[in-house]
Parts: C-alpha cells; structure tokens; sequence
C-alpha cells in the first residue's frame, strides 16, 4: 500500500516524499480512507504509530479541497479556523504542529500552537493573523476563548488526542466545557491509547452515531520491537550504573525518566560531574529552557535528556536509541508509555529498567500489564550482593552483560556521537 493509493493529493504526497516516508503505517492505512470519507473515528493507538500524520493528513486534505477549486485560489484563500486539535501536553501540541506544517508545506493551509505556562501574547497575535488549524492544549484554550480571541463556530473537523492522558491528568471538565462550544455538525475523531469504561464514555459523547473504528494495539501490548532489560541494582548504585552505560554507547541518545523532579535535577547534576553533557526536562523548567532542552536533544548537542513522566509524555525524537528508566514507575501503563518513545514507526530501540529492592512488585506489576517477563541483565559491576543468594520475587530471563555492550569505548560523548552522526543527526526526520 503506497500513500498515492490512499487517494493522497499531490502537495501532501511532496511532503511525505520529503520526509521519506515510503509507505503508511498500520493506522494510517486504515484511518486515512474513514476520514477522508467524512466518517468519525475512535482510534485506539499508542504515540509511536504514525498516529499524527493518519489524522493530520486527512485534516489538511479535506481543508483543501474543500477550500477552492484551484490551485492558486487555495494558496490565496484567507484562513479561517476549521480544525481543532486538542492534546493534554504542550510539547505534544508543538509537535502536532511541527507535523502539519510539514505535512501541509505545499496547501497554503496554516496552523497555529497555543497551550499555557507562557504568556499568551504571541500566540493571540497569530491567531489574530488567521488561521486554518488550531492545536491546543484544553486549559489555555479555554482562556482564549473565554477572552474572545477563539471561536469554535465554525470548527468542521475535531480532534482529541490522548484521551487517556486527558483524563489522567484532569482535563476531563476542560474536555467536556471544550465540547459545548463545537457546532453539532462536525467530523470527531477520538484518540487514546488505552479504552477503560470511562474513555468509551467519553468518546459517546464526542463522536457520533457509528464511527470507523481502528485499533493499533488492541490489548495495551509493550511495542514489540523494543528491546527490553532490566537491571537489578542498589538505589545508591543507580547513578554510577547510568554513568557506566552511558559510557559504554556513548553513541546512543538516550532519554532518561526520573520519577520526580527533584530527581531529574540531581541525574543531570550527577552526569554533568561525569563529564556528560545532560539536560533536564520537567514541569518547574519554563517553558523556554524546556523547549531549549528539547531543541538540543533533537539536534544531538545533548545527548541524555533527564524528564518526568508528564514533560515527556508525547515526545518525538526521531532515531532515539534508548530509554532508560531509572526509576520504575508504580503505574505500569507508564512504563508502556514511557519505552513507547524508543522504537518508534519502524526503527527499533532499547528500554533498559534499573530496579532496587523496593521496586520489585512494580516490576511484576508491569510484566503483567505487558505479560511478559523483562529479561535481567546478569553480572553487571552494580549488581547486589543479594541478589547472588536471594530469588527473585519477578520471574526472570536471564541476559548477560556482554549482550547489552555494543561499545566499550570511553571516549568523549559529543566527540563520538559527532564523529559517528554528525552534529544534525536527528534534526532531519
Ligand atoms: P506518532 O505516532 O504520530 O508520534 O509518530 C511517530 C513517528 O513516526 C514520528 O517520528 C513520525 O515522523 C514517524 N512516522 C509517521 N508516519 C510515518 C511513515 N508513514 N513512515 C515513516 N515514519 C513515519
């Protein structure tokens, strides 16, 4: 199946071939015929799927071709909101936004960003210049309409994103206050990643009477192409265990959670002493300085970005080696969530887990989400003595170290990684 198959416009098909994207992923190759049909969808798919560009492409190409007849007169047309997109996390809403300007590059169509913890002034400003798709995140929306500078009454095409996460993190009133400004007469589609009984409510009250209906990862599966261990290790051996790793594939960018943010901080104080170059991104960093921390990750002047749960939720970086979890997550969805930032579309990646004693039942608890056991790696310089003589409660396979060490070298990071990829290793896509 090529993307010219799925009835794709030339100007978005340029785009694509730009981005070198030969062919659809799953969920686009059943979403994009739904939504091009003008038929609601619910979409059950975890980030990492291609999930943005299956909803972002119909969007632009029915905005279109539904603006004019020709070409010139599309370019020319004066933009007029038509599309919403609401997503729980700034860095996804900036994301969203990167993809359908890139996707939208040769449509003439724009789109704007908006989402709290700045001020609101840059963004009313371009607002105020006109625009054709919103990407927003629900409390800052909100705002803005609340002030007059937003209205939904001509919103033709709704999308939620990460439904879950919404309801997670409190959205849900925003979510259902949002809903009451759209017109009734609408094409929805519906995003999550996981589908409880109150997600299923919630997408009752959005979608109309029978929407098309895709399901990417029917049960909450780990992404099988990451390739996962774990680490048995002492709480305080943590950071000498992440120094060592990092100096054995100093190549590899990797993303580091910290369950808190004072942790994130003390990890990157910690990789800095080591002579690695680290940056830490969470809710107490502004706006500014996490953009900035984020903009030095993809362009591989960073190589490990430290981040909380929340500030990474949604983050692309395309070609991200590895995940690491320094601390295991006492919500195993997290844990899916979290390693889903490695091995994304069709590239594959590294999850590795660090677990102190205390850990162990989050552990188990996550190989039951994934309902499969976490291989552990053997014989590492930081394993516990207690472990020698003390079975351990998650049922294991076993890995030696050698397998995990691809490069033993201890050279310099930047020096590595920019001999190996360049300094724009990631900034292509
Ligand atoms: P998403 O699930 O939307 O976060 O997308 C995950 C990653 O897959 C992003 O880096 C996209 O740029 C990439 N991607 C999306 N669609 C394709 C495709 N058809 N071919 C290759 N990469 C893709």
């Amino acid at each position: 199946m090529t993307f010219k198959e799925l009835e794709i416009i030339d100007p978005i098909l340029r785009s694509l071939q730009e981005k070198g994207y030969t062919q659809p992923t799953p969920i686009q190759e059943q979403s994009i015929p739904i939504l091009l049909s003008g038929k609601d969808l619910l979409g059950c798919a975890q980030t990492g799927t291609g999930k943005t560009a299956a909803f972002s492409i119909p969007i632009l190409q029915n905005i279109y071709l539904n603006t004019s007849s020709d070409h010139q007169s599309r370019r020319r047309r004066k933009p007029g909101l038509k599309a919403l997109i609401v997503t729980p996390t700034r860095e996804l809403a900036i994301q969203i936004g990167e993809s359908l300007t890139d996707y939208g590059k040769f449509t003439g169509i724009r789109n704007t960003v908006i989402f709290g913890g700045v001020k609101q002034g840059a963004q009313t400003q371009a607002l105020q210049r006109g625009t054709d798709i919103l990407v927003a995140t629900p409390g800052r929306l909100l705002d803005l309409i609340n002030q007059g500078f937003i209205s939904l009454g001509e919103i033709e095409y709704f999308v939620l994103d990460e439904a879950d996460r919404m309801l997670d993190m409190g959205f849900i009133h925003d979510v259902k206050k949002i809903i009451n400004f759209l017109p009734v007469k609408r094409q929805s589609l519906f995003f999550s990643a996981t589908m409880a009984p109150e997600i299923v409510k919630l997408s009752g009250k959005i979608l109309g009477g029978n929407p098309g209906k895709v399901s990417i990862t029917p049960k909450q599966n780990t992404a099988e192409k990451v390739d996962q261990s774990v680490y048995f290790v002492d709480k305080k051996s943590k950071s000498k265990l992440l120094v060592h790793l990092m100096e054995e594939n100093p190549e590899d960018s990797t993303l580091v959670f910290s369950r808190t943010k004072h942790g994130a901080d003390k990890i990157v104080k910690m990789l800095k002493k080591a002579g690695i170059n680290a940056l830490a991104i969470h809710g107490n960093k502004s706006q500014g300085a996490r953009q900035k921390a984020l903009g030095d990750f993809k362009s591989g002047e960073t190589s490990v970005l430290v981040a909380t749960d929340i500030a990474a939720r949604g983050i692309d970086v395309s070609g991200l080696g590895r995940v690491i979890n320094y601390d295991l997550p006492n919500i195993p969805e997290t844990y899916v969530h979290r390693i889903g930032r490695t091995g994304r579309a069709n590239a594959e990646g590294t999850a590795l887990s660090f677990c102190d004693v205390e850990e162990k039942p989050y552990l188990n608890d996550i190989q039951k989400l994934i309902n499969q056991n976490i291989p552990v790696v053997k014989g590492h310089p930081f394993i516990p003595q207690v472990e020698a003589g003390v079975e351990i409660n998650a049922k294991v396979t076993e890995r030696p170290e050698r397998e995990r060490s691809r490069n033993s070298s201890k050279k310099s990071y930047s020096a590595n990684r920019n001999r190996k990829y360049g300094n724009n290793r990631r900034s292509g896509n």
